[in-house]
């Protein structure tokens, strides 16, 4: 019988907010110059008074009322006492026994991750140990940055799931524009408790810290399940214990051993208010919650009738997806046929999916800095439609769009490439083709089929791509028989 791995995750996000949670210095996560970002509040002077960051409340009752949690009527803040280096005050504001939420879930993979809470802290700073130095610095700019942190129940059972909870959270939180969430800057951060067990009754529980990439919470996991299974497995105990993850070896490796739980002793932090939610003031920041990740995903299954894929690369690109949407609007009197409107739907879709990925080569999508208007864009959709231009004429129009920002019926006509459609004409063309090049003509009458594919390559250049490809092959074969 295999190892069941039971893991719950904490994951603590920066909000994204102009100033500290509790001084009105600059929250700027960018900010290179050591202590630059300080006063006495978050430097934590005796004798000065926190004053609560509204907003800060806000995102966080906002974030937890996405994640379908029941949000406190009454709620305070406490402090966590503890000492390091980088916390002067000597504790964290902090919540304990009464979280802004709690009891709420996220759907992974059709699955429901439960979460515990979701609270509201300050950051501490941040120590930098220079390379070959004997000593360490203290940097505070990050000391009283408004933190969320959220706590999830042990629902997950792989690394995958792991990863992807954290990266649809990420996705949601940037959704509510309450966190950037970029893990390699250290706005989102992941702690993984995992252990595994035969029977019903949890193994000894391992904390895995410190992981700043999706790929890696989701090897660090698999790997911990392979290393606890294979102890267990020699007959050997689970070590309770805090690991880190290295990443060039690609394993878990002990950093301390877990004493006996901290005692933080916790208490009501006396220079702050309790926080009274009234119902009102609940309802109006839900009503400022955006389409989210989840309901998106449906909506646009539904309405352009996107495959899987498709829909997914729109969902984690807002600023492609929010283009697309006007794209797609631009053509809602013309298409007014459902049929017609998910075909042009889908015709956008894959242009900007395939095409224009591949003219950004590898550069995010941004709105501002695409040269296309959706208007434009639109145009150009309806030419490929109703067979103005083929499809070989179309990736040059786009190239042209795209390097240019000139609209696209200008450039179809200035370089004449409209598609033919006299075909008299073609006829006369392929009449020609068939003169100049007897060989391959001949080859086809003796069953060489890609003499045919040459001379049909011949007529789209003598039209510079203008032919319909269709009927380039009807009349060659009409006229080599
Ligand atoms: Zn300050």
């Amino acid at each position: 019988m295999a190892y069941k791995p039971t893991i719950g995750l904490e994951i603590h996000a920066e909000l994204k907010i102009n100033s500290k949670m509790f001084c009105s210095c600059k929250n700027d996560p960018n900010e290179k110059r050591p202590n630059f970002n300080i006063c006495p509040i978050c430097a934590g002077h005796p004798g000065t008074l926190p004053v609560a960051n509204e907003e800060a409340i806000k995102r966080v009752i906002k974030t937890g009322l996405a994640l379908n949690c029941k949000i406190a009527e009454d709620s305070k803040f406490d402090r966590k006492n503890y000492f390091y280096p980088d916390l002067p005050k000597g504790y964290q504001i902090s919540q304990y026994d009464q979280p802004l939420c709690s009891g709420g879930y996220l759907e992974v993979d059709g699955k429901k991750i439960r979460i515990t809470r979701i609270h509201l802290e300050e950051d501490t700073g941040s120590l930098v140990h220079p390379d070959g130095a004997d000593y360490s610095l203290v940097n505070l700019n990050r000391a009283g940055v408004p933190l969320m942190e959220l706590v999830t129940e042990p629902d997950i059972t792989s690394g995958k799931q792991a990863r992807e909870f954290a990266q649809e959270l990420q996705m949601i939180l940037k959704y509510l524009g309450v966190s950037d969430a970029d893990m390699e800057k250290g706005l989102m951060r992941v702690e993984v408790n995992i252990s595994v067990s035969k029977t019903s009754k949890l193994g000894t529980k391992v904390e895995i810290k410190n992981l700043n990439s999706f790929r890696v919470v989701e090897k660090s996991v698999d790997f911990e399940i392979k290393r606890q299974t294979e102890l267990l497995d020699a007959g050997e105990k689970i070590v309770q214990e805090t690991r880190g993850w290295h990443d060039k070896k690609e394993i878990t490796f002990s950093q301390r051993e877990k004493e006996e739980a901290h005692d933080y002793r916790y208490f009501p932090e006396p220079d702050l208010p309790p926080l009274h939610f009234e119902k009102e003031y609940i309802e109006k920041i839900k009503s400022e919650i955006p389409e989210l990740p989840g309901q998106k995903r449906e909506r646009f299954a539904k309405e352009y009738g996107l495959d899987e894929s498709s829909v997914e690369i729109f969902v984690t690109n807002k600023d492609l997806s929010e283009y697309y949407e006007k794209v797609v609007s631009e053509f809602e009197e013309w298409t007014p046929e459902d049929d017609n409107h998910k075909k042009a739907s889908k015709l956008v879709a894959n242009y900007l999916i395939s095409d224009i990925k591949g003219l950004l080569a590898g550069k995010e999508f941004v709105e501002k800095e695409f040269k296309i208007t959706p208007e434009n864009f639109a145009e150009f959709i309806k030419m490929i439609y109703k067979n103005e231009i083929s499809s070989k004429v179309a990736k040059m129009v786009l190239t042209d769009m795209f390097n240019t920002g000139v609209d696209p019926s200008t450039i179809v006509d200035e370089n004449n490439l409209r598609q033919m459609t006299d075909d008299s004409e073609l006829e006369k063309i392929i009449k020609e083709v068939i003169s100049k090049n007897k060989k391959p003509a001949e080859d086809y009458k003796f069953g060489k089929q890609n003499a045919l594919q040459f001379l049909a390559g011949q007529v789209m250049a003598q039209t510079r791509g203008t032919a319909n490809p269709v009927k380039v092959s009807e009349l060659l074969n009409k006229l080599l028989n």
